[in-house]
């Protein structure tokens, strides 16, 4: 096959111990995972079932890079989040099941354009201008599910320049690993590839060009962003 143009780019993410890296098939994002969290943006949790968005996998964008103020907000906001990646085809399936699939797991930062997100929801819009920006699938290298062992009362932290803004805990997350690939299996047929952002705790924010990220969760590689001047 030959194409008239040229054909999209892989993203990938490294994983720890391995010399391949994990292609980036979809992102599916959760949308308040931390009760805190929906307080904060006054909002009540779902707790029957999560609810989702998406990003275009070539948001991907690596751990350590610098990512230009993006186009058309004032108000750019980090989420730390626990990223789970897929091993194994889901459909249908279980939470032991959707636990079973999981490759990965690793740190990410979901950025976010807060003020189109919100003027989005307050006229009932989809939130892809806010959600969707170029280089806001932030990921630190995976490390394999059972390097990791269970999501348990690991810290889940971010700072900005050096002070702390997010601090949490996994027992926080109001729908689990599992039950999330279980859920998000009865739409879609889930298979190796598929990323999942699983949503952010409190304390999220703005920051500017010039300020530097940090993040991590018990027992993953660190995550880091520095945020460079507008284009
Ligand atoms: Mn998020």
């Amino acid at each position: 096959m030959s194409y008239l143009f040229d054909a999209p780019k892989v993203y990938s993410i490294p994983v720890k111990g391995e010399a391949a890296e994990y292609p980036v098939h979809r992102i599916f994002c959760v949308g308040r995972n931390y009760a805190a969290h929906a307080a904060e943006m006054g909002v009540e949790v779902d707790r029957e079932a999560p609810f989702y968005f998406t990003k275009t996998p070539s948001a991907t964008l690596a751990s350590g890079s610098t990512l230009p103020y993006p186009p058309g907000t004032r108000n750019f906001h980090y989420e730390m989040e626990l990223v789970i990646v897929l091993g194994a085809p889901v459909f249908r399936c279980s939470v032991e099941e959707g636990r079973k699939a999981i490759y990965a797991y690793g740190c990410g930062l979901d950025m976010t354009r807060r003020d189109l997100q919100q003027a989005a929801k307050d006229k009932q819009r989809p939130w892809d201008l806010g959600k969707d920006v170029e280089g806001s699938a932030v990921f630190a290298p995976l490390t394999r599910a059972a390097a990791f062992g269970a999501v348990a009362d690991q810290r889940i932290h971010l700072e900005v320049n050096g002070t702390v803004k997010q601090d949490a805990t996994l027992t926080e997350l109001i729908h689990g690993v599992g039950e999330v690939v279980a859920d998000l299996s009865k739409f879609y047929h889930l298979h190796p590839g598929d990323v999942i952002m699983t949503g952010t705790p409190a304390g999220v924010g703005p920051v500017v060009a010039g300020d530097v990220i940090t993040g991590g969760i018990d027992g993953l590689d660190p995550i880091k962003l520095i945020l460079g001047p507008a284009e």
